[in-house]
């Protein structure tokens, strides 16, 4: 492999991910070139490699990245270690004027709409780098894009010392916010998801672990699943007076049996939405959640079940989409 190239896993169509050598990105004014060191697989990249496909071919997925500053063509940040908040906003439209990126209109993605990290080198944009403290791990801050859409849901969840807290869906994001709702002053985090496996592994974290909790008697819940059986199981979860944040992105119509929809109006639920999460200078999920890394305060290190090589893509891959072992957060790992 010359100094020009360098190995990637490329999606040409659904289902068609090969790992190869391509051409090494070379970095534009106002970027620099990141070697890869850590890239989680998101949920979201199993549909989009094997369903839904990028937004064109070929295309590097891959959004949860963090590694090494390799070359700065203003030669200010080489040698240092960041991660990326994969969002690359217009800075045009009215919510970018509010630094609301999140609600861009017209937005580009690393990892879907261009090329992202599931390869050895990517060249960001300087304005997507947070950076990183010497005792944090690249490969866990890997987690910073989960990590900070967990915290951004835990937000909107508006924690009240002593709450009781349940959060639905026991994956990554879910132990994440989980985590920061206990921070936050909860004076019980429950944790629920339909998997056992994923129950014992969130009680690692010291949580309560159910399949289902439909007592009435939590303060505040985070739907975590995008499923209507989980949805239901929210509300039901609920006091009077309180608040559900919607979070799981749904794979189909999400429908409420008319009894539960009533409960809604009934114990008068708040409920909202929240959408990936904030990266400007009043709130930052991204420095929280480097913080939170730095500190030790959140444990993101423990959620990497599989570190694996690029090499081995498909395999991942197919592991993920077909359960066939149990994971919380598969990262794909380039040596440094
Ligand atoms: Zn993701
Ligand atoms: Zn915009």
């Amino acid at each position: 492999m010359s100094e020009k190239t360098m190995h990637a896993a490329v999606l040409h169509a659904v289902g068609d991910l090969r790992y190869e050598e391509v051409a090494r990105p070379e970095p534009r004014s106002g970027e620099v070139l990141l070697k890869v060191l850590g890239c989680g697989i998101c949920g979201s990249d199993i549909p989009r490699v094997f369903v839904s496909g990028t937004y064109h071919f070929p295309t590097i997925p891959g959004h949860e990245f963090a590694g090494k500053i390799v070359y700065d063509p203003d030669g200010e940040l080489d040698g240092k270690y960041a991660a990326v908040f994969p969002l690359i906003p217009c800075r045009k439209c009215a919510a970018c004027e509010v630094g609301e990126y999140a609600n861009c209109s017209d937005y580009d993605y690393y990892g879907s709409r261009r090329d992202g990290g599931f390869a050895e080198y990517i060249a960001v944009d300087k304005r997507n780098l947070i950076l990183l403290p010497e005792n944090v791990d690249p490969v866990v801050a890997s987690l910073c894009e989960p990590g900070s859409v967990g915290r951004a849901a835990v937000r909107r969840l508006d924690v009240q010392l002593g709450d009781l807290c349940v959060i639905f869906g026991a994956g990554p994001i879910g132990l994440i916010a989980a985590q920061w709702a206990r921070r936050a002053g909860a004076s019980k985090v429950r944790v629920v998801d339909i998997s056992d496996e994923k129950l014992a592994f969130a009680e690692k974290f010291g949580f309560e672990a159910y399949d289902q909790a439909r007592d009435g008697l939590a303060d505040c819940v985070l739907e975590g699943t995008g499923a209507s059986p989980a949805l239901a199981n929210c509300v039901l979860s609920l006091k009077n007076h309180g608040r559900l944040v919607l979070m799981g992105n749904p794979g189909r119509d999400m429908t409420l049996p008319q009894k539960v929809y009533s409960q809604i109006l009934r114990r008068e639920l708040s409920i909202f939405g929240t959408w990936n999460s904030s990266f400007n200078s009043v709130t930052n999920d991204w420095t929280a959640t480097v913080a939170a890394m730095a500190d030790g305060s959140i444990n993101y290190a423990d959620l990497i079940t599989h570190r694996v090589d690029l090499f081995d893509c498909n395999r991942a891959l197919t592991m993920m989409r077909d359960k066939t072992e149990f994971f919380t957060k598969v990262t794909f790992v380039n040596p440094e």
